[in-house]
Formats: structure tokens, sequence, C-alpha cells
């Protein structure tokens, strides 16, 4: 039996077993990768404090390593649902289920799909979700990247150090993303935009992706375009598919919690990404784990 489970090890859920472990509570935190979530998939973090600039996975790697000092167990599972018996929460992955007095759901946010014809087929094969992981396969190549928002700008920025070119496609004509995000991808001569207009398919050989079609939303003017790789970054959805029976998430599937991160459900907690809130970072989800790795405490001594 547990005093906590964790599920996730991302930055929400590594603080959360920082701070329950310094409580001396029996910790487990279940991850099915390496611990960092999307931080590894990040190629440049500037506005995490302490750092001017620092990787993703640098960044994971220096959250997990002071764990190690303490008896936080890890588990390795992919989890399928969450119990709530009372008293006893069962946390039930893929080969086994396990006890815990208190559980903290921070599985965070996965990226979407765009959904169009070719998307699924040539992923891996030119299409990518992480410029982190594929941007350096595309040397010199004519890149497209799908978004508006944060994740498109600043990847789009990141991959020209390898491409040729770069070209933001977006459905309105101005970004989501954060100013200063803006203005570097303006001021770099390798990044184009094409505004007000969607992917409707993407095309390839056999082997690869070869472009894709595009429609101008305001037009309707239809337009073939050659690009040797498309990145797609169109916003996250919530890991939240083990949670799904207990009634804590909104309609979209976020989760539910008041300001202490408690759900609606005695010793269940929920941080980070996966928590219905305005700004997903970082610094947030170090913040929520920081306040439901105490509150398990403080739950777990009222109950005795
Ligand atoms: P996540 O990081 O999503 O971690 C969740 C963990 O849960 C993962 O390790 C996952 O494997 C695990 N998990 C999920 N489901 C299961 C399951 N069923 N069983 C076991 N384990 C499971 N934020 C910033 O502050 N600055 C940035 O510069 C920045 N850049 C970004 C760039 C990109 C491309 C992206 C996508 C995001 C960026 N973000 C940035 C946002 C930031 O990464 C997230 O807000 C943050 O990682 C959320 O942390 P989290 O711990 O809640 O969730
Ligand atoms: P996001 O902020 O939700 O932006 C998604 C973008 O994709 C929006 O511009 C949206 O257009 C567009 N879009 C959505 N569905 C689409 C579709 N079907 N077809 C075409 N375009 C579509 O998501 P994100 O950029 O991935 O960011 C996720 C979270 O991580 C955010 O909280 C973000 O702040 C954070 N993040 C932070 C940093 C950083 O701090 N440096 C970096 C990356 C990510 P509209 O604008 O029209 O809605």
């Amino acid at each position: 039996m547990y005093d906590t489970l964790i599920i996730g090890s991302g930055p929400a859920g590594m603080t959360a077993a920082l701070y329950a472990a310094r409580s001396n509570i029996k910790v487990g935190i279940i991850e099915q990768g390496a611990p960092g979530g999307q931080m590894n998939n990040t190629s440049d973090i500037e506005n995490y404090p302490g750092y001017d600039r620092i990787s993703g996975p640098e960044l994971a790697m220096n959250m997990y390593t002071p764990l190690e000092k303490f008896e936080v167990e890890n588990i390795y599972g992919i989890v399928q649902r969450v119990e709530d018996a009372g008293a006893v929460k069962r946390v039930v992955t893929d080969d086994n289920t396990y006890e815990a007095k208190t559980v903290i759901l921070a599985t965070g946010a996965k990226h979407r799909t765009l959904g169009v014809t070719g998307e699924e087929e040539y992923t891996s094969r030119g299409v990518s979700y992480c410029a982190v992981c594929d941007g350096a396969f595309f040397r010199n190549q004519d890149l497209l990247v799908v978004g508006g928002g944060d994740s498109a700008v600043e990847e789009a920025v990141y991959l020209t150090q390898f491409a040729k070119s770069v070209t933001i496609i977006h459905r309105r004509d101005a970004l989501r993303a954060q100013k200063i995000l803006q203005d570097r991808a303006f001021s770099n001569d390798k990044v184009h935009f094409i505004w007000d207009s969607v992917v409707k398919e993407i095309k390839g050989t056999d082997v690869k992706v070869s472009g894709v079609t595009i429609e101008n939303v305001k037009t309707g003017e239809i337009s073939e375009h050659d690009f040797g790789g498309i990145f797609i970054y169109v916003g996250v959805d919530p890991v939240s598919h083990m949670v799904a029976d207990l009634g804590i998430t909104d309609e979209a599937g976020w989760v539910l919690t008041d300001e202490h991160m408690r759900t609606s459900i005695p010793g269940i907690f929920a941080i980070g990404d996966v928590r219905q809130k305005d700004l997903r970072q970082i610094a947030t989800a170090v913040g929520d784990g920081a306040i439901a790795g105490q509150g398990v405490y403080q739950y777990i001594e009222n109950m005795s």
C-alpha cells in the first residue's frame, strides 16, 4: 500500500514526488516512458526561472536527479484505469494493480492530429509532431509547420537551423503565440507564412511526403505546394482516459480541481497540463506539483 501513487513523471509529477517524499511518506511514481514528459520534446526552454536557456531533456534530468536521494519507487507501466474504493484507490496498469491511500494524476497532455488524408500514412515518413526528435533528418529541405500557437512558432524557428526554409501555415491571419516568439519568427529570413489557410491533404510517394494541398479559408482557393517535411503543432488534448468513469473531468476531458489540486473525489488529486486551467507551462506544472505533494501528506494525516 502506497501513501501516494503519482501517475506521470513530467515536471508536475516529479515535483509532487519531491514534495511528498520529503514528508517521509511512501511514494510511487508510475510512468510509461522516460521521465520529463513533454519537456523531452522541447528544444529550448527560456521561461523557466533560474535558467536563461536550457534544453527540455536537460531540464528533465535536472528535475529527476534530486529524486534519486529519496525512496521514491519508479514503476514502469501504462495506466489504464483508476478506481476509487473510498479509503483505498486502485491504479490498474497493463500488467498490474497497485493500491494507494491517495492518487495524484499528472498525465499531462498529448498533441492533436489534423485528421486529414495522408497524415497517418506519412507519420514518421515526413510527418512529425516533434522537431527536437526529427528536425535533424530534414537538412536543406523546405519544411511546413502547421499551427499558430507557441509550439508551432517556437519549433519553426528551431527548425531553421536544419532546413532550407520553414513555412508556417495558420488558419487565421494572426498568430496566437507569445509576442517574443512571434518577433523571432518574423525577423528570421528563413521563415515564411501562409495565412488564412488550412491543409486539406498530405501527399507523397511510396516512400515519403512530397507536399500538401491547401485551401485558403477566405477565398476558397485550392493550391498545391511541395515540402520535404511537415511538422504539426495544432494544440493538445488531456490524457485523462484512465479517470473517464470517475466524473471528475469537464466535457473535453480536462480534470477539474480546486486550488489545492483536489478533485471532487477525496484522495484523488490532479496537477499540471491535465487540469482545466488557463496557463499550461512547466512553471505552473511545478507549482501544481508542490501543492499536491504537500496536500497528500495533509490528507493522510487527517485520515488517521
Ligand atoms: P507532461 O509533461 O505531459 O507529462 C505527463 C507524463 O505522464 C508523461 O511523461 C507521460 O508519458 C505520462 N503518462 C501519460 N499517460 C500515462 C499513462 N497512461 N501511464 C503512465 N504514464 C503516463 N512550457 C514552458 O513552460 N516553456 C516552454 O518553452 C515550453 N515549450 C513547449 C514546447 C512544446 C513543443 C510543447 C508540446 C510544450 C511546451 N511547453 C513549454 C509546455 C510544457 O511542456 C507542459 O506545460 C508541461 O510539460 C506539462 O507538464 P505535466 O507534468 O503536466 O505533463
Ligand atoms: P495552442 O496554444 O492550443 O495552439 C494551437 C494552434 O493550432 C492555434 O494557433 C490554433 O489556431 C491552431 N489549430 C488548432 N486546431 C487546428 C486545426 N485543426 N487546423 C489548423 N490549425 C489548428 O497549442 P500549442 O501551441 O501546442 O501549445 C500548447 C501549450 O503549451 C500552451 O499552453 C502553450 O502556451 C504551451 N507552450 C509554451 C511554450 C513556451 O512557453 N515557450 C512553447 C510551446 C508550448 P487558432 O489560433 O486559430 O486557435
